[in-house]
């Protein structure tokens, strides 16, 4: 490693050891102006938690970990309050915040590791909520026209674990995204009368019953119920190097939907409002065979075989090669194709 170099293996929740040559931790809004004043056309790399990333090489060029904190309300009503957070803030830090204010909806989103700022990246979801269903507007650098730019949820193309984010870049290699985001504004119910608990989704009715016994279902209660839920099955980062669901859950058509379904019974599917198909490709990955296998340093989880996991002194190039023989596997046994949900570098 080059001296002035740093090294982001504690930056990188795989922990995966990849130096960058660069390194300009930005605390404020105001920092970020002025980085992008004095380097406007300087390619970077923006971090912010590193949990949805796999870093297969050292980073050549200026990595900006987004580390301002803090947030404040902006707009309040009796029945909402709109509360904008700086992009370095700890995601779950600012769900639990919530809680504590008496601000509702993002409950279900809890333990979600991450900042802030990378939330609309993916439009995270968790337990049948997305977080764009909360999200009022973004505030972002623009660098294709060097300036701050206001996106409206609306103008943010937020779908399953996508939005502009994800697709507008500057160079054709999709490495310079155009967008930067600064701070999220996020509109939240205060009022409980208007507050519906969403507890459909898998076990999360059953578990919220037990915590909150005889006592109205609250928030908190479905807060607590999904970290219970979530620690149970999920590898923690600090002990077992991850990125959460390594693949995204492949959605097809209906007819292929039906013709898989008459194949393979018991395959798990969930019909989408649009009329496809989504089906669980943890259930995909396990029937192939994949569930707990370890292949030298990286494996598949064996609670959860959506997720991929990292053993120690491994590599993101193993872990891709590891990922892309599980997606020949399932694609030849079940014709049906599965891609990563992680950011690759
Ligand atoms: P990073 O990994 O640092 O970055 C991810 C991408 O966003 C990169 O392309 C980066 O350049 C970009 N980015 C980061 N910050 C900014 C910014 N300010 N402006 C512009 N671009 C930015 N995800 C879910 O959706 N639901 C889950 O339930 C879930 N559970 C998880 C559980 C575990 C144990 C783990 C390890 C991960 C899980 N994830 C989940 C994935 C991950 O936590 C989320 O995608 C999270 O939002 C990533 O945040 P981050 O700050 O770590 O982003
Ligand atoms: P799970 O409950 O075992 O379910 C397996 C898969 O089936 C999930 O991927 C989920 O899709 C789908 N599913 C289950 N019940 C569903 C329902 N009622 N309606 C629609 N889809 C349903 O999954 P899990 O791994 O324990 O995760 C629980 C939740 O946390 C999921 O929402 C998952 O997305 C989220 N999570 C995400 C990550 C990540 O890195 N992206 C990591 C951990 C957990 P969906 O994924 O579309 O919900």
């Amino acid at each position: 490693m080059n001296p002035s170099s740093i090294d982001l293996t504690a930056f990188n929740t795989f922990g995966f050891a990849v130096s960058a040559s660069q390194y300009v931790p930005v605390r404020s809004a105001r920092e970020l102006q002025n980085y992008f004043k004095a380097a406007p056309d300087a390619p970077c790399f923006v971090l912010g938690g590193g949990s949805n990333l796999v870093l297969t090489r050292d980073i050549d060029v200026t990595v900006l970990h987004m580390l301002a904190q803090g947030f404040a309300v902006y707009e309040e009503s009796d029945s909402h309050v709109l509360v904008g957070v700086q992009a370095g803030h700890v995601w779950h830090d600012f769900v639990m915040s919530c809680l504590n204010n008496g601000w509702l909806g993002l409950e279900n989103l809890a333990l979600i590791p991450g900042s802030v700022g990378a939330s609309p990246v993916q439009n995270i979801g968790a337990y049948g909520v997305e977080v764009k269903d909360c999200i009022s507007k973004i505030k972002a650098w623009d660098r294709l026209h060097h300036k701050w730019a206001w996106l409206a949820a609306a103008d943010c193309a937020f779908g399953y674990r996508d939005s502009v984010f994800k697709h507008q870049f500057l160079d054709d290699a999709r490495t310079q995204p155009r967008y930067v985001i600064s701070k999220v504004f996020f509109k939240l119910l205060k009022d409980p009368a208007l507050w519906q608990a969403k507890i459909g989704y898998g076990d999360v009715a059953a578990c919220v019953a037990q915590i909150a016994g005889d006592a109205v279902v609250t928030a908190q209660h479905i807060a607590q119920a999904i970290i219970q839920i979530r620690s149970s099955k999920l590898p923690d980062p600090q002990v077992l190097g991850n990125a959460g669901s390594f693949f995204k859950n492949p959605i097809v058509a209906a007819q292929v939907a039906q013709k898989l379904k008459a194949q393979y019974s018991t395959m798990p599917m969930y019909p989408q409002a649009d009329g496809t198909v989504k089906i669980a490709a943890g259930w995909l990955i396990e029937q192939a065979g994949f569930k707990g296998l370890r292949e030298g340093a990286v494996g598949v989880y064996d609670k959860q075989a959506l997720v991929l996991v990292h053993y120690g002194q491994g590599s993101g190039l193993e872990l891709m090669a590891f990922a892309q023989r599980i997606c020949a596997k399932v694609f030849e046994q079940f014709g049906v194709q599965i891609a990563p949900e992680p950011i690759v570098y």
